[in-house]
């Protein structure tokens, strides 16, 4: 057996795995109503490199839980290699 070298895991792997199984991508209404703590977070991730590739700045999904609209997940996701980490 070898050891397998860090691989990419995409929003779809996760979507596959069931970890967003009652979320849906979105902003929730009240982190839609934060627009300086969204142009942080563009900030931040502008100058984030990718655990997966070579590639610097990466964008971001947001997940709403469907059963309650006050919690979700954020996610970087790398436009190179589609890579996703929760944050
Ligand atoms: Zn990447």
């Amino acid at each position: 057996m070898t050891v397998s070298t860090a691989r990419p895991t995409t929003l779809a792997d996760r979507e596959r795995s069931g970890e967003l199984e009652g979320f849906r991508p979105g902003h929730t209404p009240s982190t839609a109503a934060w627009p300086i703590g969204g142009d942080v977070v563009a900030e931040v991730m502008a100058t984030t490199g990718c655990a997966a590739c070579p590639q610097v700045g990466l964008g971001w999904r947001d997940f709403t839980s469907i059963e309650d609209p006050r919690s979700w997940r954020s996610y970087s996701v790398c436009p190179a290699c589609g890579h996703s980490e929760e944050f």
